[in-house]
């Protein structure tokens, strides 16, 4: 029977939900659903959800009660929530939200379809959050959508429980996909016409699957013939090694940009944090980088006032950044998640004290993705057109290999070009440029 059903899926959180909506919808198009163009067009919404931050949290909850009052107007919809609130809160959910049908975890999305069949006939609700140590959607491929670049799931899970991180708990044990899959998915969006991927784990660089690790999956990915660019994120400090260090050094497709993220810079917070490395050993892995791989930029991921944080400590994060003047950084107040080792820590920095400290930490990082911008002027960089800028549609945004974006007037250059730009200037975390 011809599917005349429509969906639609809003995503929260990390690139991974936001591949893992891909692949929920290459699922329900399968099956011959439809895609909705908006929320209010569609029978099935599902919520793709992330527990990482109280913030994230909050919005789904706030977005749940607008999908009620449409419920209520449009009788029948199918309101889902998928992903790590589902695992998470998956009680919470039933009790407060009796109007949401399906509950889904990150690992039961193969089951969409029967679920679906079993509650399009009016029944309870449809929970399903079993953990798994094998699902990797092996076979399933996302329906993609938009953008020159595609991502790739090949690692799903984490096993290394950083004190402050839900993700173990909602995400499950660590597992990767066979290198075969792998392969012929990226095959596959070459031939869409991506130049571009991204491989997509919790702990990309524990990948390990039939004895291949990451960096030689890096290098059997290269080899595919039309593909242009490789990135990955995010690796784990503790599993970056020298041969990771040489496949960037030695295959121009794998982009010179690495997100190597921090956290904190003092030993005791590391240790506290569960981070499994040292402050000396993140520093020397970063300068071996930058002088391993002409150009390289590295971002990365800072927390300040985690439990414990002293002055001092804080202070030892400054010298990590000045020490390796990271291009940009994701930088965040540490706030407590339920059901984490670190939320039963009593010793909780004040608010104004994270506050202040995240201030001094923005305004330092500011001035190094400046001064790290500001030494590109005059050089010409290979430029992978991605769309309009935002203030001007005669004006181009791209990505450098070095992932910095790039303005500048349009050419005869149109979306998935690659094609060199002088840098001319640079303001904030954007480079400004012009057709060399
Ligand atoms: S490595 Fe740490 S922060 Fe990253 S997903 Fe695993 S537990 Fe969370």
């Amino acid at each position: 029977m011809k599917q005349t059903k429509t969906y639609y899926i809003e995503t929260y959180g990390c690139q991974m939900n936001v591949y893992d909506s891909e692949l929920v919808a290459g699922i329900m198009e399968r099956e011959s659903y439809l895609r909705a163009e908006s929320v209010e067009q569609a029978d099935i919404i599902f919520l793709n959800t992330c527990s990482v931050r109280e913030h994230a949290e909050d919005k789904v909850h706030a977005r749940l009660g607008v999908l009620k009052a449409q419920k209520e107007k449009k009788p029948g919809t199918i309101i889902g929530v998928l992903g790590c609130m589902a695992q998470n809160l998956r009680d919470d959910l039933l009790i407060r939200r009796p109007y949401v049908d399906v509950v889904l975890g990150p690992d039961s999305y193969r089951r969409i379809p029967d679920l679906l069949n079993e509650r399009l006939a009016p029944q309870e609700h449809i929970v399903d959050t079993k953990l798994s140590r094998m699902e990797v959607y092996e076979g399933l491929f996302p329906a993609r959508r938009e953008g020159v670049g595609a991502w790739v799931s090949i690692i799903r899970g984490c096993d290394k429980f950083c004190t402050f991180c839900i993700v173990p708990f909602t995400r499950g044990r660590e597992r990767s996909r066979t290198v075969e899959s792998i392969v012929t998915e990226v095959q596959q969006i070459v031939a869409e016409g991506f130049k571009e991927i991204t491989l997509l784990g919790q702990n990309v660089n524990s990948y390990l699957s039939e004895g291949v690790r990451f960096p030689e999956l890096l290098e059997i990915v290269t080899e595919i013939e039309g593909l242009e660019r490789v990135r990955y994120t995010s690796p784990h400090p503790q599993d970056f090694n020298d041969k990771l260090i040489a496949v960037h050094a030695t295959h121009p497709k794998v982009c010179n940009h690495v997100h190597f993220p921090l956290q904190a810079g003092s030993d005791q917070i590391l240790e506290r944090m569960n981070r499994t490395y040292t402050q000396s050993h993140f520093v020397a892995l970063a300068q071996k980088m930058r002088s391993a791989v002409p150009g390289l930029s590295i971002t990365t991921d800072i927390i300040v006032g985690f439990p414990g944080e002293t002055e001092a400590d804080f202070q030892e994060t400054l010298d990590v950044m000045n020490a390796v003047k990271f291009d940009s950084a994701f930088t965040f107040k540490y706030s407590p998640r339920a059901g984490t080792k670190a939320a039963e820590f009593k010793d909780s920095v004040p608010e104004d004290v994270k506050q202040d400290r995240l201030e001094r930490l923005i305004e330092i990082q500011r001035q190094h993705t400046l001064e790290q911008n500001e030494a590109h002027i005059g050089e010409v960089h290979a430029v992978l057109v991605e769309k309009d800028s935002k203030k001007s549609s005669d004006q181009h945004m791209g990505r450098t290999r070095n992932n910095k974006i790039v303005v500048f007037d349009k050419g005869s250059e149109t979306t998935g070009d690659i094609i060199n730009v002088r840098i001319t200037g640079a303001g904030g975390i954007t480079l400004f440029g012009e057709l060399a």
